[in-house]
């Protein structure tokens, strides 16, 4: 079979860029798939697990698609939670940062007034969840009359979630003349429905995978009493000691108890459950992400669609009820390309959930014993070692990205009728920058951010500290890195 490349498809230099600057070196499978297709115009769906770059393989064509002259929404996507909302907004952020395009992310228990601002500005592809999608649509904060592209991703969760009714009014508002993208890790009668009625001549994309989340993963479990389960989570913690590690239990109530004795026990650890704030969500996955703690403990918010490179083990304090719940949670760790390790503690009350399970990997999940007193022992030093010294920091996804870009501040906006066209003569006109060179600019009431791009962020600053803007000189200053 002859190597497929990226640069078979023609895609702009801009998305070209930005591949190369995330590190992917060649389209994974369902990308093989999905992304020539969608460069010709099919309606598509797409059955693919997580950590297959499902996203990445809408978001490329769709990226290199849309048209940043326009000023109106161009794609929609739908996504179950908003923690995915949020992250196939990065996402795409990142294929199409050299683009410039804008991709808010609309979701609930979030301030709508922010969202309406920044849907009334120059919006390319938004991403979000559909109780705040219908909000907006029915305030009339968000255009759909140029969306080309609608997107609905994990379908199999959106049903699971009661959200199919809520879909087909979205969809209701959207343009009939539009490609529609499926994408579901199951393919239950609900959805099928929703395809036959909504999608024109879908072409099925199913990878086989020939190695499966479930393959890639080491699986073991161990039989234990209810009351034990806490001394063989600190024995196998020992055993195994982890570089990160999720600990999935079934209720936050549960959540809040064991993190609560764990942080007890000096474990570097932190929760996440829906009963919390979306903020300290959010927080809490990023630093997760970033390697500031080694254990989380979670209920299932943390298992769907959420990207953490190098998990290194899931562990199943209580076993999921529902077969997909395991799959997922044991797809956090292993994601594209990596091995990972799932250990899950059952006890005899669990008997029906695991025969469950098994039927549905199509496997038998290994009975381990537990490990014994020497073994706990002899490993006990090793891991109090790494409990003592500080995580190694990950690079947030984006960062060789972030590099080249320095974000600056003007102090002046709307109030003073700054406009885009303002920021852009003036930074034109500094000797060695161009328009290739100017990022995403957002103009608020009273001050602008600008994005300087291709490592010209520190000319451009110096320069504008005596250089005006729209017949006065402003205060520059360099904006925090965050986005
Ligand atoms: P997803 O299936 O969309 O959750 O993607 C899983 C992970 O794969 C994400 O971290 C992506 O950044 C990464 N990814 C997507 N496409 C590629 C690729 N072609 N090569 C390597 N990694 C990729």
């Amino acid at each position: 079979m002859t190597e497929v490349n990226f640069s078979d498809y023609h895609l702009s230099s801009e998305i070209m860029k930005a591949i190369e600057m995330l590190g992917y070196k060649s389209p994974t499978r369902v990308q093989q798939e999905v992304i020539p297709a969608l460069l010709h115009h099919r309606d598509i769906i797409v059955k693919s697990q997580t950590g297959s770059g499902k996203t990445a393989s809408f978001a490329i064509p769709i990226c290199h698609m849309t048209a940043w002259e326009e000023n109106k929404p161009q794609a929609l996507v739908i996504t179950p939670t908003r923690e995915l909302a949020i992250q196939v907004k990065e996402d795409i952020f990142n294929i199409g940062r050299f683009k410039r395009l804008k991709v808010p992310a609309i979701y609930g228990k979030s301030p709508f007034y922010n969202q309406e601002k920044e849907l009334k500005q120059k919006t390319h592809i938004v991403a979000g969840t559909p109780g705040r999608i219908i909000d907006h649509l029915d305030r009339a904060t968000l255009d759909t009359s140029n969306i080309r592209f609608l997107i609905i991703d994990e379908a199999d969760e959106m049903l699971n979630m009661g959200f199919i009714e809520q879909i087909e009014a979205i969809i209701a508002k959207l343009p009939a003349e539009r490609i529609t993208v499926l994408l579901s890790a199951t393919m239950p009668k609900g959805i099928q429905e929703l395809c036959a009625k909504y999608m024109n001549r879908p072409i099925m994309v199913e990878v086989e995978e020939t190695n499966t989340t479930a393959d890639r993963i080491y699986q073991e479990r161990y039989s234990v009493e209810a009351r034990d389960k806490l001394k063989l989570l600190k024995d196998i913690t020992i055993v195994e000691n982890p570089e990160s590690c999720i600990i999935f239990c079934n209720t936050k109530q549960m959540v809040d108890a064991l993190q609560h004795e764990l942080a007890r026990n000096n474990y570097s650890c932190e929760k996440i459950h829906g009963g919390m704030e979306q903020r300290d969500r959010l927080r809490i996955m990023n630093d997760f992400k970033q390697g500031y703690f080694r254990y989380l403990v979670a209920t299932d918010v943390a298992a769907r669609g959420i990207d953490i490179d190098n998990i290194s083990l899931v562990i199943n304090y209580d076993i999921p009820q529902d077969s997909e719940s395991y799959v997922h949670r044991i797809g956090r760790t292993g994601r594209v390309n990596n091995t990972g390790k799932a250990i899950s503690f059952a006890t005899k009350n669990d008997d029906k959930y695991l025969g469950a399970i098994q039927q549905y990997i199509g496997k038998e999940i290994p009975l381990k014993d537990k490990p014994g007193i020497d073994a706990v022992k002899d490993l006990r030093e090793q891991f109090m070692e790494k409990m003592t010294s500080s995580p190694v920091l990950k690079q947030a996804k984006g960062t060789r990205l972030n590099k080249e870009i320095l974000k600056l501040h003007i102090n002046a906006g709307k109030k003073t009728k700054m406009r885009p066209v303002d920021i852009v003569g003036t930074l034109c006109n500094i000797k060695g920058i161009t328009a290739e060179d100017i990022g995403i600019i957002n103009i608020a009431d009273v001050s602008t951010f600008v994005e300087i791009l291709n490592n010209k962020g520190e000319l451009v600053y110096r320069e504008l500290q005596k250089t005006p803007i729209k017949g006065r000189l402003r205060k520059v200053s360099k904006a925090d890195t965050g986005r």
